[in-house]
C-alpha cells in the first residue's frame, strides 16, 4: 500500500526527487565517520523554497519528523534521521541568486557548498571571510545552522557575523523571508539569530544573504615557535596592533601534532625544529602589496626581539604558504594511522586555554596514564581540539574520556561544542555547558517554534522536562 505522505511529497515536488526503500542513496544515511545508519522513511530533494514549504506542510499534516541535510560534515549525528523520518536534502538548492557589488552582498540558496560560494565571490573580487577545512562539502545552510567559525575568525568572526539576511521555512511550512542587505534592522525581533546555530531544530534555512569583503591584495603567512603558552596573548595582541588589525588566522598547535604530521610525511621539510613547546600558524591579509609584507616581517621581528617568538619562517610564495598550512590541515591521515581516537571540539575563553589543557590531560591520564593526546585550536573563536587515543575503543572508554574533557570545560564555563554542534551525540551532555535556566529557555523556544516536535527531533535538547543530565559518577 502506498504511504499517503510519500504520495503527497511526490506530487508536490516531483516523483524523481523522492527516494524510498532500496532507492535511497547510501550517502543520505552515511555520517562523516562512514557509519551507515538505518534508512529513513524517504529522502526528499526540493529545488526551491516553495518545495521546502510544501514538504514541511505535508510533514506537519502527517506528523513525520524532518531532518535537514547539508554536506553531512558534522560528527555529532546531527544530520542523520530516524527510520520514521524524512531526510530533507538541499543538494539541488545551490543557486546564487544575487551578487551585489555595491552592497557587497551575496544571496544564495542554502544547499550551495561554501567553496563554490567563495569561488563565485572571488571571481567578482570579493572574499567570503568564512573558511573551514570542510569548505568543499559544508553548505551555506549547514555553516549557518551550526554557526561555523573556522580559520579567519580572529578578524571577521563566525557565521553569525556574516549573515545579513535569512530565509527560513518553519515547521508548518510558513516562509519567513528576511533576506536583507543591511547590517542593521531594528524593526522588531532579529529572529535570524534564533535560526543560526540551531541545527535544524527551529526551521529550515533555505536562502541567505552574506556580507562580503573586498578581496585582500596580500596574504602573509608565518609559522612560529613559542616558548610558552603565556606568550600567546601578548603575541596575538602585539601582532594585530602592529599589523593594524590585519591578522586573520592564529592557529595553535601543540608539539605532538606537529611531530605526528612530520613523522607521517617524512618527505616534507620541517619548517622549524621539533623542539619547541608550542607552534602558531599566523596569517594576515591586507591591501598594500608594497608595504604589507615588510610590515609583517617587521612585526614578527619585533616579536622575536621581545622573545615572544623563538623562531619563525615566513612563506615566500603561494606554494610555501600551502606547505605551511598543510601542517595544520593535512592531519586526518596521520591521525587515522594512529588507530581509533576520540575527537573533541570544545571552546573556552583564550585565557582559560592553558588550565583547560592541563586539567584535561590530568583527568584523562588518571584513567589512562599512557593516553596519546593531540591538542590544537583556532585562537580566533576560542576553539580547542583534543584528539585522544587510550588504547581501547568502546562505549565505556569513550564515556570516561568524555567526562574527563567535559569536566575541564565545565570548570572554565566553556562549551562542549565549538564546531560540530550538539546533535544527538552530545545532547545529554548539554548541561556541562548550559545552566538549567538556559536549557529551560531553549525548551520554551523549541516548543513555540515547533509545537509538534518534527524539526530534527531528539537533537540538541532533551525535551523531557524531568531530564537533568545523566548520572556521571
Ligand atoms: C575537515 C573538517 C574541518 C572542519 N572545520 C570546522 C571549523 O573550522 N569550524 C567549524 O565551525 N566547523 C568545522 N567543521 C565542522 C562542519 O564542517 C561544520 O559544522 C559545518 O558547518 C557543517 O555544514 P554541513 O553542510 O556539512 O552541515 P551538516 O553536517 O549536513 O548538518 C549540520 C547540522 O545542521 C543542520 N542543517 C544543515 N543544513 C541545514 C539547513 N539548510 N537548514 C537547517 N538546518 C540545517 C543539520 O540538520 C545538522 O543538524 C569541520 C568539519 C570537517 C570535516
Amino acid at each position: 500500500m502506498t504511504n499517503p505522505a510519500i504520495s503527497a511529497l511526490a506530487e508536490a515536488i516531483g516523483d524523481r526527487h523522492v527516494q524510498t526503500g532500496d532507492d535511497i542513496e547510501p550517502r543520505f544515511r552515511t555520517d562523516l565517520r562512514g557509519t551507515l545508519h538505518a534508512a529513513p522513511l524517504c529522502v526528499v530533494r526540493p529545488g526551491s523554497t516553495e518545495d521546502v514549504s510544501a514538504v514541511m506542510r505535508i510533514a506537519t499534516a502527517h506528523h513525520i519528523p524532518v531532518t535537514t541535510q547539508g554536506g553531512r560534515t558534522n560528527t555529532v549525528r546531527g544530520a542523520m534521521s530516524a527510520e520514521t523520518g524524512i531526510v530533507l536534502s538541499l543538494d539541488r538548492m545551490t543557486r546564487i541568486d544575487d551578487l551585489d557589488i555595491k552592497s557587497m552582498t551575496l544571496t544564495v540558496q542554502a544547499g550551495a557548498p561554501l567553496q563554490m560560494v567563495q569561488e563565485a565571490a572571488a571571481e567578482a573580487g570579493f572574499l567570503v571571510p568564512l573558511d573551514l577545512g570542510s569548505r568543499g562539502s559544508a553548505t551555506i545552510g549547514g555553516v549557518i545552522s551550526t554557526n561555523a567559525g573556522g580559520l579567519r575568525a580572529v578578524r571577521w568572526g563566525v557565521a553569525r557575523e556574516m549573515v545579513l539576511g535569512l530565509e527560513a521555512v518553519l515547521a508548518d511550512g510558513t516562509v519567513a523571508d528576511g533576506l536583507k542587505k543591511m547590517l542593521k534592522d531594528n524593526a522588531g525581533y532579529d529572529w535570524k539569530h534564533l535560526m543560526i546555530g540551531s541545527e535544524g531544530t527551529l526551521g529550515v534555512v533555505t536562502r541567505a544573504t552574506l556580507r562580503l569583503r573586498p578581496m585582500p591584495a596580500t596574504t602573509m603567512t608565518a609559522f612560529c615557535a613559542l616558548q610558552s603558552f603565556d606568550d600567546v596573548y601578548d603575541l596575538l595582541r602585539d601582532l594585530d596592533r602592529d599589523m593594524g588589525g590585519q591578522i586573520t588566522s592564529f592557529e595553535l598547535m601543540w608539539p605532538e601534532l606537529y611531530h605526528l604530521v612530520l613523522d607521517h610525511y617524512p618527505e616534507r621539510t620541517a619548517p622549524l625544529p621539533r623542539t619547541f613547546p608550542l607552534y602558531v600558524l599566523v596569517e594576515a591579509m591586507g591591501g598594500d602589496p608594497a608595504g604589507d609584507p615588510a610590515r609583517f616581517e617587521a612585526a614578527l621581528g619585533t616579536a622575536i626581539e621581545s622573545k615572544l617568538v623563538i623562531d619563525a619562517v615566513i612563506a615566500q610564495s603561494e606554494r610555501e604558504r600551502a606547505d605551511l598550512w598543510a601542517f595544520r590541515e593535512d592531519i586526518g591521515l596521520p591521525m587515522r594511522a594512529k588507530g581509533p581516537m576520540y575527537a573533541f571540539d570544545v571552546g573556552v575563553g583564550l585565557s582559560d586555554i592553558p588550565e583547560t589543557v592541563r586539567r584535561t590531560v590530568a583527568a584523562v591520564r588518571t584513567d589512562y596514564p599512557d593516553a596519546f593526546i593531540l591538542t590544537y585550536g583556532h585562537a580566533g573563536d576560542g576553539n580547542l581540539h583534543f584528539v585522544i587515543g587510550v588504547g581501547e575503543y568502546n562505549d565505556a572508554a569513550e564515556r570516561r574520556v568524555d567526562l574527563a574533557v567535559f569536566g575541564a570545560v565545565k570548570a572554565a564555563r566553556g562549551s562542549i561544542s565549538a564546531e560540530h554542534g550538539i546533535g544527538l551525540a552530545k545532547r545529554d551532555d548539554l548541561h556541562f555547558s548550559r545552566r538549567p535556566g538556559e536549557i529551560a529557555l531553549m525548551r520554551t523556544l523549541k516548543r513555540a517554534l515547533d509545537p509538534d516536535n518534527i524539526l530534527n527531533p531528539g537533537k540538541v535538547i532533551n525535551m523531557d522536562e524531568t531530564f537533568t543530565g545523566p548520572v556521571v559518577a
